[in-house]
């Protein structure tokens, strides 16, 4: 892609997707001056609430998608399940990234595919598409596994964890294509977030230590441990492989495992990232203003981490309701609540990054 000239101040940015990730893009994104137009069905669109304007259309809507593409300067998504027929009824002139970023990230196969051929090692896995594939890729991958729908998963959705063969009997195949991979003994999980402007520019962020539990994120820490700092180089050159060969334009996530033989591939977000909230006041830049920087041809920003230590957690379900308390703690935590109407279990209301010049972290139950 040719270097996108610098939009200028008062341009429409089109976000697809209406979730938190929009809401915290368009507000890094009108604080350099542009204004932000979103686009998802409708629901509980909490980018709404910080755009100048918002289409409440379904994705197969394709005079509402022409326009909101009529009025936007640039388009860019903040959520990957966006169908691909919906972004390329938008101008490709106007996509910030090529959908073939979407195209990959989208199915589980091609993704592993994808960045395995630029090196990277995965978790052994084969393709399920009958009750037959389940019961051949149970013998040949082994117990225990993940069986994960190739498409539409997010969060731990779409995921059926094997701990044994005698387990898997009361398994069934869901009747949508699947992968089953081998479950990885892994130290700790980390991601590698990367920003890459359209010369190819790219400035990547320290990477946490990430935790999960049933499938979601429940904490960033930074700085992660010996670790991840041993194969953080290895990780990040398959993320800047990744990106070049996509022709990326925009912050790019890839998550690993850190294990005893080295980093193995999770999967990867062609956007930005629940593990990279901490950089709103834990780094140089931001994920989201770097993301609105690249996609608007602004120079990227420094993404050096400006903390000794930095503990990210998200905030579920209904622990939203009493977050407020939070700010009575001392060491000036820094609050994010999305505004979602309704706190139901197990849906990220918002997060809580607590910063210190301190090295040794404070812990934080
Ligand atoms: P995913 O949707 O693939 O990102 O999976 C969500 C979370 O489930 C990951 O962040 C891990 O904590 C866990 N997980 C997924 N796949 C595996 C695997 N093959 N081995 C061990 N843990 C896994």
């Amino acid at each position: 892609m040719a270097d996108r000239t610098p939009l200028p101040t008062g341009s429409t940015i089109g976000i697809l997707g209406g979730g938190q990730l929009g809401r915290m893009l368009a507000m890094a994104a009108s604080q350099l001056g542009y204004r932000c137009i979103g686009y998802a069905p409708a629901g509980d669109n909490v980018a709404s609430d910080v755009c100048a304007d918002f289409f409440e259309n379904g994705w197969g809507d394709t005079a509402a998608l022409s326009a909101f593409a009529s009025r936007c300067d640039v388009v860019t998504w903040e959520f990957e399940n966006v169908p691909l027929s919906a972004v390329q009824t938008i101008p490709g002139h106007l996509l910030a990234a090529k959908p073939k970023a979407l195209e990959i990230a989208q199915d589980r196969l091609n993704e592993k595919r994808f960045v395995e051929e630029l090196g990277a090692i995965c978790a052994p896995y084969m393709r399920v598409e009958s009750d037959e594939d389940f019961a051949r890729a149970l013998e040949r991958v082994g117990a225990p596994g993940i069986l994960k729908t190739a498409r539409d998963g997010y969060d731990g959705k779409g995921q059926w964890w094997i701990a044994s063969a005698h387990e898997a009997e009361g398994v069934r195949f869901p009747g949508r294509p699947c992968i089953y991979e081998g479950m990885v003994s892994f130290e700790t999980e980390f991601s590698v977030i990367l920003a890459r402007a359209s010369d190819g520019t790219t400035r990547i962020w320290d990477s946490s230590a990430n935790t999960h539990d049933g499938g979601m994120l429940v904490k960033s820490v930074i700085p992660a441990n010996t670790i991840v700092e041993s194969q953080v180089e290895a990780a990040r050159k398959i993320a800047q492989k990744t990106a070049d060969a996509l022709g990326y334009v925009g912050v790019l996530t890839l998550e690993f495992f850190a294990t005893r033989s080295g980093p193995v591939f999770n999967e990867m977000a062609p956007r930005v990232h629940n593990s990279g909230h901490w950089t709103i006041e834990g780094a140089a830049t931001s994920q989201f203003e770097n993301h609105i920087r690249a996609i608007c041809g602004l120079p990227l920003g420094g993404t050096e981490t400006r903390f000794a230590s930095i503990d990210m957690r998200n905030i579920v379900g209904e622990d939203a309701l009493n977050a407020h308390a939070i700010l009575e703690e001392s060491g000036e935590p820094h609050l994010h609540l999305y505004g979602k109407r309704e706190a139901r279990t197990g849906r990220k209301m918002g997060h809580v990054t607590r910063v210190s010049h301190e090295k040794s972290p404070n812990e934080h139950s």
